[in-house]
Formats: C-alpha cells, sequence, structure tokens
C-alpha cells in the first residue's frame, strides 16, 4: 500500500488483505500519519482519497475501515467505478489526478485484472504498478491484454522520468528463477521491491519469447503464469 501526500488531499493506494481494524490497524495507521503530516503542514481541510492498483480482495478488504471517515473518498475497486472516477475508457487510456501540487498520471493496465490502474507519481517518479508488474508470479488473466498493457509501459517509461518500479509483492527469492512457496510467511534476503525501467524492457522480451505457449514460464526476476490464451 503507498500513501502519498499532496496540498489538497493524500491518496490511499489500497488497502491491503485483513478487514479487520484489530488484527491490521490500517485506518489506524493512516489516521496516524496524516495527522503528523498536517502537523508539519498545517491546513484548514485535508481529504484522503481511497484508490486501487485493482480489485483483487487482497488489495481492498480494509476498504471499510474508511466508512464514515470524514472528509474521505473511498472509489470501488471495480473496473466500471474506478476507471469512471479517473476518466479512463476503453479509448481515454492515461488520465491525470491532482492531489494539490502533486499530479498522478493514471493508466489503464489492464491483463492481471481488468480494472488494473498504473500510477505514475510525477513527485518522486516512482511507477506503481501493482500486481501488473513485480518480482514474483505475474497471473495474467488476459494475455493479449498484458501484451498491450507492457508496451504500454514501456513506452511511458522510455518518455518520463521513472525513478523506480514498484510493484504490490515479492514473491521472487534472491536467486534467480526461484519463487517462494506459495503463502509462506518467511522470506528471508528477498530481494528489493523495486525494479527498474530494464526490468519491463525484459518482461515485453518475455512476453514475446513465450508467444502462444500458456502455462508457467520462468524468467530470472518474475515467472509468467498465463492459464488461458
Ligand atoms: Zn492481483
Amino acid at each position: 500500500m503507498f500513501l502519498l501526500f499532496g496540498n489538497d488531499r493524500a491518496v490511499l493506494l489500497d488497502t491491503g488483505a485483513t478487514a479487520s481494524a484489530e488484527h491490521f490497524p490500517l485506518r489506524r495507521t493512516v489516521d496516524e500519519l496524516i495527522r503528523d503530516w498536517l502537523a508539519a503542514h498545517p491546513r484548514e481541510t485535508y481529504e484522503l482519497l481511497v484508490l486501487h492498483t485493482h480489485a483483487h480482495r487482497d488489495h481492498v478488504a480494509a476498504d471499510t475501515q474508511f466508512g464514515g471517515r470524514p472528509g474521505t473518498v473511498v472509489v470501488g475497486a471495480d473496473r466500471a467505478t474506478a476507471w469512471a472516477y479517473l476518466g479512463l475508457t476503453e479509448t481515454n487510456r492515461e488520465t491525470r489526478l491532482d492531489l494539490g501540487g502533486r499530479v498522478l498520471d493514471c493508466l489503464a493496465t489492464p491483463g492481471h485484472h481488468e480494472s488494473a490502474v498504473t500510477f505514475h507519481d510525477r513527485y518522486t517518479g516512482l511507477l506503481l504498478t501493482g500486481d501488473t508488474v513485480y518480482r514474483g508470479r505475474l497471473y495474467i488473466n488476459d494475455w493479449p491484454a498484458f501484451r498491450q498493457t507492457i508496451d504500454t509501459l514501456v513506452r511511458f517509461a522510455e518518455t518520463r522520468p521513472v525513478t523506480h518500479v514498484l510493484g504490490c509483492h515479492i514473491e521472487m527469492t534472491s536467486e534467480p528463477g526461484v519463487d517462494y512457496p506459495i503463502r509462506t510467511t518467511f522470506q528471508p534476503d528477498e530481494p528489493p521491491l523495486q525494479m527498474t525501467v530494464q526490468h519491463l524492457r525484459d518482461i515485453r522480451a518475455a512476453v514475446e519469447e513465450v508467444g502462444d505457449r500458456t502455462g508457467r514460464h520462468v524468467f530470472a526476476d518474475f515467472i509468467l503464469c498465463r492459464d488461458n490464451p
């Protein structure tokens, strides 16, 4: 999850895999971070916007913790709701979101999930790719869409300053091509979250190499998992 502060509002991207505020106090944590930020940057009103990289359950579970929070907009993660809020359509694949002096580029990037959006924070240069690109098992639900998405990301990153590519999981070990077992809770010596623009190019090359083959395709820093053509 990422919490980005602008002059007028903050945006929280994703709410994690656990609904329970007791076991996973996301709301309390975000409230504390905003309180501390506002102490250093006082203003009369300040909003919180809750958006998502996509609608999978492990990215939306704690949305309910933000219900009733004053000055807060929680945008549904499903494609119709999320894309409409951001102004994304089948033909308009890139929009902007202004947090007040801090602009995010919002890219429609389906493939892992039909609702997927990638956010580029111009202030830091971070490209936040959700589950579309990360060091792990890239589960691809719609191969043609994923292929187009990777092209979009490579093109975008070649014309904009991208400092790091940050996904939402780490599943690879530090040994090339070897991932941790599914559901492990112990990942010693895991590689860093941040990836590079070169990784985007590597994924594009991998997609070309895989061609029309379904199944699991292992590469050094990621594994393409494709269950349908
Ligand atoms: Zn996902």
